[in-house]
């Protein structure tokens, strides 16, 4: 059965552009036949009860879900996996150790690279986000990675060129499909997949989930656009390496929710979730605050079900709601 899902980390209270993301989610699956699951991703900045209050809110609205939400923190052995998975099909330095700080990359990032062009006719060394990873640890020597080991514990990354079968040192291209933003194209670098604090990465973590509970359909806030093409490679090569098909992902990332200066909501802007509203203004109850949410979207208010029927993924706004303060 295809779905889609809802996957908050519980870092804090959901606010409302928090609990607008998850009932896009819901409704878009709901609205296209889905299954609907809900993951909880606490592989790191977890605060003691902040997800039974989440799985709360998130039925106050009125969303359900159609399993036992399933965590990350326990699910270490399919991440393991996948890693075991690529160094089998692509040599053990498919996954390598890295050392570099944020810094060592910041600072690396804005010297010259080997292959970068050097005199005026050669053609443009391809693009290179900030953070991106410009190699450095990948081939060092046995010797070399012990001696930095007793200096650092190492983060493990992807050798993207040699998993994506290209020469050393490309830079593979990939591409994702949004139901809003249409085709979205990215360069993949060598992505962390599991951190120097032996916390799995993000990344790795929710293509390994979303392929493992066969969600077809990612719903999730924008500022997470530009990570969804490497996604989409990270979970083709994992798929490929474990000898399974990778099923075709329709993304939608939802625009956010602004405050009034224009920056990402967040707690500090007011009475942001649920229970701040209800103790500001008792009008604002619970299906007062889903139907604002609603109207947010250009759809209809209570009964979910009118919502259902009436979800177009493509209609929804394109800009970010800006939220004046109060409701
Ligand atoms: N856990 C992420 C968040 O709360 C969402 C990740 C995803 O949906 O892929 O922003």
């Amino acid at each position: 059965m295809p779905a889609g899902r809802y996957a908050p980390s519980p870092t804090g209270t959901l606010h409302l552009g928090n609990l607008r993301t998850a009932i896009v989610a819901w409704l878009a699956a709901r609205a296209s036949g889905r299954d609907f699951w809900l993951r909880i991703e606490d592989l790191d900045r977890v605060r003691s009860g902040a997800e039974a209050e989440q799985l709360t809110d998130l039925r106050a609205v009125g969303l359900e879900w159609d399993a036992a939400p399933v965590r990350q923190s326990e699910r270490s052995a399919l991440y393991e996996g996948a890693v075991a998975a690529l160094r089998a099909a692509h040599g053990p330095d498919a996954v390598y150790e890295c050392f570099c700080s944020r810094k060592d990359i910041a600072q690396a990032g804005s010297a010259p690279q080997a292959g970068d062009a050097t005199d005026d006719d050669a053609p443009p060394a391809p693009l290179r986000p900030p953070g991106f990873y410009p190699g450095t640890c990948r081939g060092l020597t046995e010797a070399e990675r012990a001696e930095r080991r007793r200096e650092r514990p190492a983060a493990l990354r992807i050798d993207a060129a040699r998993v994506a079968g290209l020469p050393e040192g490309s830079v593979p291209e990939a591409s994702a499909r949004d139901l809003l933003h249409g085709e979205v194209t990215g360069l993949v670098d060598d992505l962390v997949l599991r951190r120097n604090d032996g916390a799995w990465a993000y990344n790795l973590a929710v293509v390994v989930d979303d392929a493992a509970q066969g969600v077809d359909q990612v719903v999730r806030g924008d500022d997470l656009l530009d990570s969804a093409p490497r996604q989409r490679w990270l979970a083709a090569r994992i798929a490929q390496a474990q000898g399974r098909p990778d099923a075709a992902v329709e993304h939608l990332h939802v625009p956010l929710v602004l405050n009034a200066q224009g920056r990402r909501l967040a707690k500090r802007d007011g009475a942001v979730t649920l229970a701040d509203l209800a103790a500001e203004d008792p009008a604002w109850t619970l299906e007062a605050v889903r139907d604002r949410l609603l109207a947010s979207l250009g759809l209809p208010a209570s009964p979910l079900a009118d919502a259902v029927a009436a979800f177009d993924p493509a209609a929804l706004p394109r800009e970010p709601w800006v939220f004046p303060g109060r409701l």
